[in-house]
């Protein structure tokens, strides 16, 4: 059974004032609802496991921590980027009734389009993701549809508020999206640099309802086993999630950033399925300090099976140079953990950037 899906009444349109009308998810378990530390009311991850600290950073950096040899198997991975392709614009122009069709754009940015409704998950398209002038985090390969060639979007969806997954530059030049929806407290810096747009919150557990007649979505927001901080000063201030999308009786799945955590089990059992997961795989080593972030690929195996994903694509790698392993591991990763997980072949797969996969 689809809880999500009993509670999604297809036909239903927002009023003419606002874009969506939100709800608390039919049957939503309490156990998966926000926590906020005592005292200061800030976030914290449904595991009790946080990010690790500044002073750690330093220790990172200083490679301090414990060493870490990758597999044999992936020992040789090169440091290039993903692949490219270029993007398939008549496809995305006209794409077809009754499918989903999924753009990878690069890192977390994918065009969704299903139930005659586009989405825009984490838009990045700026050359670096660095929140200083120094160090650079340039892009390692340009985005897979340029923002010229997007078709109207209807909803953004952001995860979180890093760098790398809310680049104000990039939500700015996006004139035509009609909603942004934003986990809790993001609102206030969304909400200036997109004056067309209406920006709405929301927490875990809670539904937004919109759309165009027709052609109506829900978008869910689910948690994710992360951490928000747009400074030294406002760690976790803010909410970090993924997103669960409806539209045209299909299901999307959208992960945002996230470490490997055990209320996927109890999550995916709410849910009851979903059609695709897209699921990171990278930015993972060294472990001892990116574990409590980011699942490395064959936690996020786990977490497809958990959420009972009929396919995953995966993202959150080849794009930007984050983290210690090579650019080009995860996807090498990513096969050894699928097969041996026994998964089918092209059950999880890594695709190129600017590609379009129809399911
Ligand atoms: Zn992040």
């Amino acid at each position: 059974m689809r809880n999500g899906a009993k509670s999604f009444a297809p036909g239903r349109t927002p009023g003419a004032d606002c874009a969506v009308h939100k709800f608390r998810a039919a049957n939503y378990p309490e156990s998966l609802r926000v926590k906020r530390r005592p005292g200061d009311g800030r976030f914290v991850n449904l595991s009790g496991r946080e990010a690790r600290s500044i002073r750690e950073v330093l220790k990172w950096k200083l490679g301090l921590g414990p060493h870490e040899a990758p597999h044999e198997a992936e020992r040789n991975a090169s440091d290039t980027p993903a692949p490219r392709v270029g993007p398939d614009l008549a496809r995305i122009r006209e794409p077809e009734p009754d499918m989903i069709h999924l753009t990878w754009i690069g890192h977390a940015t994918w065009l969704i389009q299903a139930g005659g409704a586009a989405f825009l998950t984490d838009p990045i398209f700026s050359d670096d993701c660095s929140p200083y002038p120094i160090p650079r985090i340039p892009r390692r390969v340009a985005p897979g549809v340029a923002l010229a060639d997007l078709p109207a979007i209807d909803a953004v969806l952001l995860s979180h508020g890093h760098y790398d997954h809310c680049d104000v530059a990039s939500l700015r030049a996006l004139r035509s999206a009609r909603v942004c929806a934003v986990p809790l407290g993001l609102g206030r810096l969304v909400r200036g640099s997109t004056p067309e747009t209406e920006v709405v919150e929301a927490e875990w557990g809670e539904r937004l309802d919109g759309g165009a007649a027709g052609a109506p979505f829900a978008l869910t927001c689910v948690p994710a086993q992360h951490a928000a901080a747009r400074s030294a000063f406002d760690r976790n201030e803010t909410l970090w999630c993924g997103w669960l999308i409806d539209a045209g009786g299909k299901r999307i799945y959208f992960a945002g950033d996230t470490g490997r955590a055990g209320f996927f089990g109890e999550l995916g059992a709410w849910i009851g399925g979903v059609d695709v997961a897209l699921l990171p795989i990278g930015a993972y080593r060294p472990r001892w300090f990116m574990e409590s972030v980011h699942c490395d690929p064959g936690e996020a195996v786990r977490i497809h099976r958990q959420l009972h994903a009929r396919r995953s694509l995966a993202m959150h790698w080849g794009t930007f140079d984050l983290t210690d392993e090579p650019l080009g591991e995860p996807p090498l990763a990513l096969a050894r953990a699928a097969a041996t997980a026994g998964l089918a072949p092209g059950e999880f797969t890594a695709i190129a950037v600017g590609e379009t996969v129809v399911i």
